[in-house]
Protein backbone atom coordinates (compact mmCIF):
# COMPACT_ATOMS: atom_id res chain seq x y z
CA UNK A 1 0.00 0.00 0.00
CA UNK A 2 1.42 3.51 -1.04
CA UNK A 3 2.52 5.76 2.24
CA UNK A 4 0.40 8.87 2.67
CA UNK A 5 2.27 11.26 4.67
CA UNK A 6 1.05 12.36 8.17
CA UNK A 7 0.12 15.88 7.43
CA UNK A 8 -2.26 18.13 9.88
CA UNK A 9 -4.25 21.09 8.50
CA UNK A 10 -4.38 23.57 11.04
CA UNK A 11 -2.04 22.07 13.51
CA UNK A 12 -2.87 25.38 16.04
CA UNK A 13 -6.52 24.24 16.31
CA UNK A 14 -5.90 20.41 15.71
CA UNK A 15 -3.17 19.71 18.56
CA UNK A 16 -4.13 22.44 20.41
CA UNK A 17 -3.42 21.82 24.49
CA UNK A 18 -6.35 19.98 25.99
CA UNK A 19 -6.79 22.79 28.95
CA UNK A 20 -6.57 25.76 26.14
CA UNK A 21 -8.99 23.57 24.03
CA UNK A 22 -11.33 23.50 27.10
CA UNK A 23 -11.30 27.18 27.36
CA UNK A 24 -11.91 28.21 24.05
CA UNK A 25 -15.00 25.69 24.01
CA UNK A 26 -16.20 26.82 27.53
CA UNK A 27 -16.10 30.74 25.52
CA UNK A 28 -17.71 29.44 22.92
CA UNK A 29 -20.14 27.82 24.42
CA UNK A 30 -21.72 30.53 26.50
CA UNK A 31 -21.60 32.93 23.34
CA UNK A 32 -23.81 29.75 21.45
CA UNK A 33 -25.96 29.12 24.40
CA UNK A 34 -26.84 33.30 24.56
CA UNK A 35 -27.42 33.15 20.96
CA UNK A 36 -29.87 30.92 20.83
CA UNK A 37 -31.78 32.48 24.23
CA UNK A 38 -32.02 35.40 22.45
CA UNK A 39 -32.78 34.52 19.12
CA UNK A 40 -34.50 31.22 18.82
CA UNK A 41 -37.88 30.78 20.60
CA UNK A 42 -37.74 26.91 20.96
CA UNK A 43 -34.50 27.19 22.92
CA UNK A 44 -35.68 29.95 24.94
CA UNK A 45 -38.62 28.06 25.57
CA UNK A 46 -37.21 24.95 26.32
CA UNK A 47 -34.78 26.63 28.75
CA UNK A 48 -37.42 28.85 31.10
CA UNK A 49 -39.05 25.30 31.21
CA UNK A 50 -36.09 23.61 32.58
CA UNK A 51 -35.52 26.34 34.50
CA UNK A 52 -31.86 27.11 33.44
CA UNK A 53 -30.86 30.77 32.32
CA UNK A 54 -28.33 31.83 29.92
CA UNK A 55 -25.67 32.99 32.63
CA UNK A 56 -26.29 29.67 34.41
CA UNK A 57 -24.02 28.03 31.93
CA UNK A 58 -20.17 29.03 32.73
CA UNK A 59 -18.70 25.91 30.39
CA UNK A 60 -18.48 22.70 29.49
CA UNK A 61 -19.13 21.43 32.75
CA UNK A 62 -22.44 23.16 32.87
CA UNK A 63 -23.35 21.59 29.36
CA UNK A 64 -25.73 18.99 31.12
CA UNK A 65 -28.27 21.40 32.64
CA UNK A 66 -29.60 22.25 29.13
CA UNK A 67 -32.25 20.48 27.44
CA UNK A 68 -31.15 18.28 24.21
CA UNK A 69 -33.15 18.82 20.80
CA UNK A 70 -33.61 15.98 18.31
CA UNK A 71 -34.45 15.13 14.77
CA UNK A 72 -38.19 16.08 15.14
CA UNK A 73 -37.39 19.59 16.47
CA UNK A 74 -35.82 20.12 12.88
CA UNK A 75 -39.17 18.69 11.01
CA UNK A 76 -41.32 20.55 13.69
CA UNK A 77 -39.65 24.26 12.88
CA UNK A 78 -39.17 23.43 9.80
CA UNK A 79 -37.89 25.71 7.34
CA UNK A 80 -36.54 28.41 9.05
CA UNK A 81 -37.85 28.08 13.04
CA UNK A 82 -34.10 27.38 14.45
CA UNK A 83 -32.51 30.02 12.76
CA UNK A 84 -30.33 32.11 14.79
CA UNK A 85 -29.60 34.51 12.33
CA UNK A 86 -31.66 36.51 9.86
CA UNK A 87 -33.16 35.30 6.62
CA UNK A 88 -30.95 37.45 4.89
CA UNK A 89 -27.31 35.58 6.62
CA UNK A 90 -28.16 32.33 5.13
CA UNK A 91 -26.24 31.33 1.82
CA UNK A 92 -26.71 27.74 2.29
CA UNK A 93 -28.99 25.43 2.29
CA UNK A 94 -28.49 21.65 2.97
CA UNK A 95 -31.10 19.21 3.86
CA UNK A 96 -31.46 15.72 4.70
CA UNK A 97 -33.99 12.89 5.01
CA UNK A 98 -36.62 12.86 8.03
CA UNK A 99 -38.29 10.69 9.45
CA UNK A 100 -41.47 11.25 7.65
CA UNK A 101 -41.85 12.37 4.27
CA UNK A 102 -40.77 15.80 4.56
CA UNK A 103 -36.98 16.66 4.67
CA UNK A 104 -34.91 18.42 7.28
CA UNK A 105 -33.08 21.34 6.14
CA UNK A 106 -30.32 23.29 7.21
CA UNK A 107 -29.65 26.92 6.81
CA UNK A 108 -25.95 27.95 6.81
CA UNK A 109 -24.42 31.56 7.40
CA UNK A 110 -20.99 32.88 5.32
CA UNK A 111 -19.31 31.73 8.73
CA UNK A 112 -20.95 28.08 8.88
CA UNK A 113 -19.80 27.39 5.31
CA UNK A 114 -16.13 28.48 6.14
CA UNK A 115 -16.43 26.24 9.18
CA UNK A 116 -17.55 23.29 7.56
CA UNK A 117 -15.10 23.54 4.46
CA UNK A 118 -12.08 24.02 6.98
CA UNK A 119 -13.39 20.60 8.74
CA UNK A 120 -13.63 19.03 5.11
CA UNK A 121 -10.25 20.27 4.49
CA UNK A 122 -8.91 18.92 7.71
CA UNK A 123 -9.80 15.23 6.90
CA UNK A 124 -8.81 15.48 3.65
CA UNK A 125 -5.62 16.45 5.10
CA UNK A 126 -5.52 13.97 7.30
CA UNK A 127 -6.54 11.57 4.36
CA UNK A 128 -2.99 12.62 2.84
CA UNK A 129 -4.49 15.73 -0.01
CA UNK A 130 -2.25 18.53 -0.74
CA UNK A 131 -2.44 20.80 -3.88
CA UNK A 132 -1.09 18.43 -6.14
CA UNK A 133 -3.69 15.90 -5.67
CA UNK A 134 -6.83 15.42 -8.12
CA UNK A 135 -9.46 14.33 -5.81
CA UNK A 136 -12.85 12.56 -7.32
CA UNK A 137 -16.13 13.50 -5.48
CA UNK A 138 -18.28 10.56 -5.91
CA UNK A 139 -20.58 11.96 -3.41
CA UNK A 140 -23.86 12.94 -5.14
CA UNK A 141 -23.85 16.83 -5.05
CA UNK A 142 -27.24 18.90 -4.06
CA UNK A 143 -28.85 18.82 -0.70
CA UNK A 144 -26.76 16.21 0.69
CA UNK A 145 -24.13 17.32 2.23
CA UNK A 146 -21.51 14.96 0.74
CA UNK A 147 -20.76 16.24 -2.38
CA UNK A 148 -20.50 20.30 -1.90
CA UNK A 149 -18.91 18.93 1.34
CA UNK A 150 -16.15 17.20 -0.41
CA UNK A 151 -16.19 19.63 -3.19
CA UNK A 152 -15.18 22.38 -1.00
CA UNK A 153 -12.88 21.07 0.88
CA UNK A 154 -10.96 19.84 -1.68
CA UNK A 155 -10.96 23.06 -3.30
CA UNK A 156 -9.54 24.52 0.27
CA UNK A 157 -6.52 22.30 -0.06
CA UNK A 158 -6.04 23.10 -3.45
CA UNK A 159 -6.58 19.97 -4.82
CA UNK A 160 -7.74 19.22 -8.58
CA UNK A 161 -11.64 18.64 -8.07
CA UNK A 162 -13.55 16.25 -10.07
CA UNK A 163 -16.89 16.82 -9.36
CA UNK A 164 -18.30 13.73 -10.59
CA UNK A 165 -21.55 13.48 -8.47
CA UNK A 166 -22.78 9.93 -8.04
CA UNK A 167 -23.51 7.61 -10.47
CA UNK A 168 -22.40 6.56 -13.93
CA UNK A 169 -19.88 3.94 -12.99
CA UNK A 170 -18.09 2.97 -16.60
CA UNK A 171 -17.55 7.34 -16.73
CA UNK A 172 -16.16 7.33 -13.24
CA UNK A 173 -13.66 4.49 -13.58
CA UNK A 174 -12.73 6.50 -17.39
CA UNK A 175 -12.50 9.79 -15.74
CA UNK A 176 -10.34 8.37 -12.76
CA UNK A 177 -8.15 6.31 -15.26
CA UNK A 178 -7.92 8.87 -17.46
CA UNK A 179 -7.05 12.20 -15.21
CA UNK A 180 -5.44 10.16 -12.97
CA UNK A 181 -7.35 10.87 -9.81
CA UNK A 182 -5.28 10.25 -6.28
CA UNK A 183 -8.24 10.26 -3.86
CA UNK A 184 -11.85 9.04 -4.14
CA UNK A 185 -14.48 10.49 -1.87
CA UNK A 186 -17.55 8.19 -1.95
CA UNK A 187 -19.33 5.91 0.42
CA UNK A 188 -17.86 2.95 1.36
CA UNK A 189 -20.18 0.72 -0.53
CA UNK A 190 -19.93 2.11 -3.67
CA UNK A 191 -16.33 2.50 -3.66
CA UNK A 192 -16.06 -1.21 -2.93
CA UNK A 193 -18.66 -1.44 -6.58
CA UNK A 194 -16.41 0.70 -8.03
CA UNK A 195 -13.20 -0.98 -7.43
CA UNK A 196 -15.08 -4.39 -8.42
CA UNK A 197 -15.87 -3.42 -11.80
CA UNK A 198 -12.57 -1.82 -12.32
CA UNK A 199 -11.37 -5.58 -13.28
CA UNK A 200 -14.98 -6.58 -15.07
CA UNK A 201 -14.38 -3.35 -17.24
CA UNK A 202 -10.78 -4.85 -18.19
CA UNK A 203 -8.78 -2.32 -16.45
CA UNK A 204 -5.38 -2.88 -14.77
CA UNK A 205 -5.57 -1.36 -10.80
CA UNK A 206 -1.89 -0.42 -11.82
CA UNK A 207 -2.97 1.70 -14.38
CA UNK A 208 -4.40 3.83 -11.28
CA UNK A 209 -2.88 6.39 -9.22
CA UNK A 210 -5.23 6.42 -6.46
CA UNK A 211 -3.67 6.50 -3.08
CA UNK A 212 -6.18 7.13 -0.38
CA UNK A 213 -9.93 7.21 -0.54
CA UNK A 214 -12.14 9.36 2.18
CA UNK A 215 -15.28 7.04 2.82
CA UNK A 216 -18.49 8.10 4.85
CA UNK A 217 -22.08 9.00 4.89
CA UNK A 218 -22.71 5.39 5.96
CA UNK A 219 -21.25 2.87 8.57
CA UNK A 220 -18.89 0.63 7.30
CA UNK A 221 -16.21 -2.05 9.24
CA UNK A 222 -13.01 -3.24 9.26
CA UNK A 223 -13.38 -6.11 7.22
CA UNK A 224 -14.73 -3.17 4.68
CA UNK A 225 -11.55 -1.24 4.78
CA UNK A 226 -9.34 -4.24 4.27
CA UNK A 227 -11.23 -4.69 1.32
CA UNK A 228 -11.29 -1.52 -0.41
CA UNK A 229 -7.77 -1.05 0.03
CA UNK A 230 -6.77 -4.36 -1.66
CA UNK A 231 -9.38 -3.68 -4.53
CA UNK A 232 -7.59 -0.32 -5.19
CA UNK A 233 -4.16 -0.24 -3.16
CA UNK A 234 -4.98 2.48 -1.34
CA UNK A 235 -5.25 3.89 2.13
CA UNK A 236 -8.73 4.13 3.05
CA UNK A 237 -10.46 6.75 5.63
CA UNK A 238 -13.32 6.89 7.60
CA UNK A 239 -15.04 10.11 7.37
CA UNK A 240 -18.05 10.80 9.63
CA UNK A 241 -20.91 13.89 9.71
CA UNK A 242 -24.55 14.80 9.57
CA UNK A 243 -26.09 17.75 7.97
CA UNK A 244 -28.04 18.64 10.94
CA UNK A 245 -24.09 19.94 12.93
CA UNK A 246 -22.07 20.83 9.41
CA UNK A 247 -21.89 17.68 7.07
CA UNK A 248 -18.96 15.77 6.54
CA UNK A 249 -15.87 16.44 8.51
CA UNK A 250 -17.27 16.78 12.08
CA UNK A 251 -14.45 13.47 12.53
CA UNK A 252 -12.57 12.47 10.49
CA UNK A 253 -9.91 9.68 10.55
CA UNK A 254 -5.91 10.21 10.62
CA UNK A 255 -2.80 8.13 10.11
CA UNK A 256 -3.32 5.70 13.15
CA UNK A 257 -7.03 4.48 11.78
CA UNK A 258 -7.99 4.35 15.06
CA UNK A 259 -10.88 6.18 15.52
CA UNK A 260 -12.28 9.52 14.19
CA UNK A 261 -10.62 12.69 15.63
CA UNK A 262 -13.52 15.25 16.50
CA UNK A 263 -13.01 18.74 15.38
CA UNK A 264 -13.73 19.69 19.19
CA UNK A 265 -12.71 23.35 18.45
CA UNK A 266 -16.48 23.27 16.63
CA UNK A 267 -18.26 21.02 18.35
CA UNK A 268 -18.71 19.20 21.83
CA UNK A 269 -19.65 15.85 21.65
CA UNK A 270 -20.85 13.64 24.60
CA UNK A 271 -22.08 10.33 25.17
CA UNK A 272 -25.19 9.51 26.71
CA UNK A 273 -27.41 6.78 28.17
CA UNK A 274 -29.96 6.37 25.16
CA UNK A 275 -32.58 5.58 27.63
CA UNK A 276 -31.59 7.95 30.34
CA UNK A 277 -29.90 10.61 28.66
CA UNK A 278 -27.36 10.47 31.49
CA UNK A 279 -23.86 11.43 30.51
CA UNK A 280 -21.24 8.31 30.36
CA UNK A 281 -18.17 8.24 30.91
CA UNK A 282 -15.25 8.01 27.73
CA UNK A 283 -15.28 4.34 26.68
CA UNK A 284 -18.63 3.37 27.59
CA UNK A 285 -20.98 3.23 24.39
CA UNK A 286 -23.80 4.92 24.20
CA UNK A 287 -25.75 8.06 22.25
CA UNK A 288 -23.26 10.38 20.59
CA UNK A 289 -25.15 14.07 21.49
CA UNK A 290 -22.99 16.87 19.61
CA UNK A 291 -23.20 21.00 20.69
CA UNK A 292 -22.12 23.16 18.43
CA UNK A 293 -19.68 26.23 19.08
CA UNK A 294 -19.11 28.12 15.75
CA UNK A 295 -22.62 27.82 13.77
CA UNK A 296 -23.92 31.25 13.51
CA UNK A 297 -26.99 29.84 11.13
CA UNK A 298 -28.86 27.14 12.94
CA UNK A 299 -26.37 26.46 16.26
CA UNK A 300 -27.43 23.11 17.33
CA UNK A 301 -27.51 22.69 21.49
CA UNK A 302 -27.02 18.77 22.40
CA UNK A 303 -28.47 17.76 19.24
CA UNK A 304 -28.92 13.32 20.14
CA UNK A 305 -27.74 11.94 16.43
CA UNK A 306 -29.32 8.62 17.47
CA UNK A 307 -25.44 7.06 16.70
CA UNK A 308 -24.30 4.97 19.11
CA UNK A 309 -20.57 4.66 19.58
CA UNK A 310 -17.57 5.00 21.92
CA UNK A 311 -15.50 8.19 22.69
CA UNK A 312 -11.38 8.06 23.26
CA UNK A 313 -9.60 10.40 24.85
CA UNK A 314 -6.38 8.41 24.77
CA UNK A 315 -3.43 10.42 23.04
CA UNK A 316 -3.50 9.51 19.59
CA UNK A 317 -0.01 8.97 17.78
CA UNK A 318 -0.49 11.51 15.27
CA UNK A 319 -0.13 14.42 17.36
CA UNK A 320 -3.76 15.93 17.30
CA UNK A 321 -5.17 16.20 20.86
CA UNK A 322 -9.05 16.35 19.75
CA UNK A 323 -10.97 13.36 20.99
CA UNK A 324 -12.00 10.22 18.87
CA UNK A 325 -14.77 8.44 18.35
CA UNK A 326 -15.00 4.87 17.04
CA UNK A 327 -16.81 3.28 14.45
CA UNK A 328 -20.75 3.97 14.55
CA UNK A 329 -22.01 0.47 15.52
CA UNK A 330 -25.66 0.84 15.73
CA UNK A 331 -28.57 3.49 15.93
CA UNK A 332 -31.60 4.19 19.30
CA UNK A 333 -33.40 4.80 16.20
CA UNK A 334 -35.04 2.73 13.04
CA UNK A 335 -33.36 5.05 10.63
CA UNK A 336 -31.74 2.67 7.63
CA UNK A 337 -28.59 3.53 5.49
CA UNK A 338 -29.37 2.61 2.28
CA UNK A 339 -26.37 3.75 -0.85
CA UNK A 340 -25.75 6.40 1.68
CA UNK A 341 -29.35 7.84 1.57
CA UNK A 342 -31.19 8.20 5.18
CA UNK A 343 -34.46 6.49 4.97
CA UNK A 344 -37.36 5.52 7.90
CA UNK A 345 -39.66 3.32 7.46
CA UNK A 346 -42.20 6.24 8.74
CA UNK A 347 -41.53 8.08 5.01
CA UNK A 348 -42.43 5.07 3.02
CA UNK A 349 -45.82 4.46 5.54
CA UNK A 350 -46.49 8.62 5.05
CA UNK A 351 -46.45 7.78 1.11
CA UNK A 352 -48.52 4.30 1.19
CA UNK A 353 -50.70 6.21 3.29
CA UNK A 354 -51.51 8.67 0.61
CA UNK A 355 -52.24 5.51 -1.91
CA UNK A 356 -55.93 4.32 -2.34
CA UNK A 357 -55.80 0.65 -2.45
CA UNK A 358 -53.04 -0.39 0.01
CA UNK A 359 -53.39 -1.22 3.26
CA UNK A 360 -50.69 0.30 6.13
CA UNK A 361 -48.97 -2.89 6.53
CA UNK A 362 -45.59 -3.60 4.88
CA UNK A 363 -42.82 -4.98 5.35
CA UNK A 364 -38.48 -2.96 4.01
CA UNK A 365 -36.23 -6.01 3.08
CA UNK A 366 -33.06 -4.55 2.38
CA UNK A 367 -30.17 -6.80 0.91
CA UNK A 368 -26.51 -6.02 -0.34
CA UNK A 369 -25.98 -7.50 -3.67
CA UNK A 370 -22.51 -7.22 -5.52
CA UNK A 371 -22.07 -4.38 -2.63
CA UNK A 372 -24.70 -2.98 -3.77
CA UNK A 373 -28.03 -2.21 -1.08
CA UNK A 374 -31.21 -3.57 -2.88
CA UNK A 375 -34.71 -2.32 -1.29
CA UNK A 376 -37.49 -3.91 -1.53
CA UNK A 377 -41.16 -2.62 -0.26
CA UNK A 378 -43.27 -5.77 0.64
CA UNK A 379 -47.10 -3.83 0.41
CA UNK A 380 -50.38 -5.86 1.13
CA UNK A 381 -53.39 -4.50 -1.47
CA UNK A 382 -56.95 -4.36 0.25
CA UNK A 383 -58.97 -6.79 -0.66
CA UNK A 384 -61.16 -4.87 -3.28
CA UNK A 385 -57.85 -4.30 -5.07
CA UNK A 386 -56.91 -7.36 -4.94
CA UNK A 387 -59.50 -8.63 -6.79
CA UNK A 388 -58.77 -5.68 -9.44
CA UNK A 389 -57.20 -6.19 -12.53
CA UNK A 390 -53.64 -7.08 -13.79
CA UNK A 391 -53.50 -3.58 -15.14
CA UNK A 392 -54.67 -1.69 -12.43
CA UNK A 393 -51.87 -3.73 -9.96
CA UNK A 394 -49.08 -3.18 -12.15
CA UNK A 395 -50.14 0.92 -12.66
CA UNK A 396 -50.59 0.85 -8.44
CA UNK A 397 -47.09 -0.77 -8.42
CA UNK A 398 -46.16 1.65 -10.41
CA UNK A 399 -47.12 4.54 -8.61
CA UNK A 400 -46.07 3.66 -5.59
CA UNK A 401 -42.50 3.45 -6.58
CA UNK A 402 -42.71 6.64 -8.03
CA UNK A 403 -43.93 8.28 -5.10
CA UNK A 404 -40.84 6.40 -3.28
CA UNK A 405 -38.43 7.53 -5.34
CA UNK A 406 -39.77 11.14 -5.21
CA UNK A 407 -40.36 10.97 -1.41
CA UNK A 408 -37.56 9.37 -0.12
CA UNK A 409 -34.98 9.52 -3.11
CA UNK A 410 -34.20 6.55 -3.20
CA UNK A 411 -35.18 3.38 -5.92
CA UNK A 412 -36.92 0.76 -4.27
CA UNK A 413 -38.81 -2.63 -5.88
CA UNK A 414 -42.17 -2.48 -5.01
CA UNK A 415 -44.04 -5.84 -4.41
CA UNK A 416 -47.27 -6.14 -4.00
CA UNK A 417 -48.82 -8.58 -1.54
CA UNK A 418 -52.03 -10.42 -0.98
CA UNK A 419 -54.23 -8.95 2.14
CA UNK A 420 -52.94 -10.29 5.59
CA UNK A 421 -49.84 -11.62 3.59
CA UNK A 422 -47.55 -9.83 5.99
CA UNK A 423 -47.25 -11.22 9.71
CA UNK A 424 -49.15 -9.46 12.19
CA UNK A 425 -47.04 -8.66 15.53
CA UNK A 426 -48.31 -8.78 18.63
CA UNK A 427 -46.34 -5.90 20.21
CA UNK A 428 -43.90 -3.35 18.23
CA UNK A 429 -44.14 -4.66 14.14
CA UNK A 430 -41.47 -5.88 12.19
CA UNK A 431 -41.24 -3.29 9.46
CA UNK A 432 -37.64 -4.16 8.58
CA UNK A 433 -36.04 -7.15 7.71
CA UNK A 434 -32.05 -5.95 7.25
CA UNK A 435 -30.32 -8.66 5.40
CA UNK A 436 -26.83 -6.90 4.72
CA UNK A 437 -24.00 -8.40 6.98
CA UNK A 438 -22.62 -5.24 7.86
CA UNK A 439 -19.54 -7.07 9.80
CA UNK A 440 -17.91 -7.64 6.90
P1 LIG B 1 -24.14 12.55 5.65
O1 LIG B 1 -24.15 13.41 4.48
O2 LIG B 1 -22.86 12.66 6.40
O3 LIG B 1 -24.59 11.16 5.45
P2 LIG B 1 -26.74 12.96 6.78
O4 LIG B 1 -27.21 14.06 7.61
O5 LIG B 1 -27.47 12.65 5.52
O6 LIG B 1 -25.24 13.27 6.54
O7 LIG B 1 -26.68 11.61 7.60
C1 LIG B 1 -26.00 11.57 8.80
C2 LIG B 1 -25.96 10.16 9.33
O8 LIG B 1 -25.22 9.34 8.43
C3 LIG B 1 -25.22 10.07 10.64
O9 LIG B 1 -26.05 10.40 11.73
C4 LIG B 1 -24.80 8.62 10.63
O10 LIG B 1 -25.87 7.76 11.04
C5 LIG B 1 -24.52 8.36 9.16
N1 LIG B 1 -23.08 8.46 8.89
C6 LIG B 1 -22.41 9.50 8.33
N2 LIG B 1 -21.10 9.22 8.23
C7 LIG B 1 -20.91 7.99 8.76
C8 LIG B 1 -19.77 7.15 8.96
N3 LIG B 1 -18.55 7.49 8.59
N4 LIG B 1 -19.98 5.96 9.57
C9 LIG B 1 -21.22 5.58 9.97
N5 LIG B 1 -22.32 6.31 9.79
C10 LIG B 1 -22.18 7.51 9.19
ZN1 LIG C 1 -4.76 10.84 15.24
Amino acid sequence: MKVTENKIYNPEAECMDRAALRELQDRRLVETVNRVYNNVPLYRERMQAAGVKPEDIKGVDDLHLLPFTNKTDLRDEFPFGLLAAPKSEIVRIQGSSGTTGKPIVAGYTRNDVDVWTEMVARSLTAAGAGKDDIIQVTYGYGLFTGGLGAHQGASQVGAMVIPMSSGNTQRQLMMMHDLGATMLCCTPSYAIYLGESLKELGYDPKEFRLKSGCFGAEPWTEEMRKKLEGLFDINAYNIYGLTEIGGPGVAFECCAKNGMHINEDHVIAEIVDPETGEPLPYGESGELVFTTITKTGMPMIRYRTHDICVLDDSPCPCGRTHLRMGRITGRTDDMLIIRGVNVFPGQIESVLLRIPGVAPHYQLIVDRVNSTDRLEVQVELTDEMFSDTVADVEKLQHTITEQIKSVVGIAAKVKLVPPKAIPRSEGKSKRIIDNRDLTK
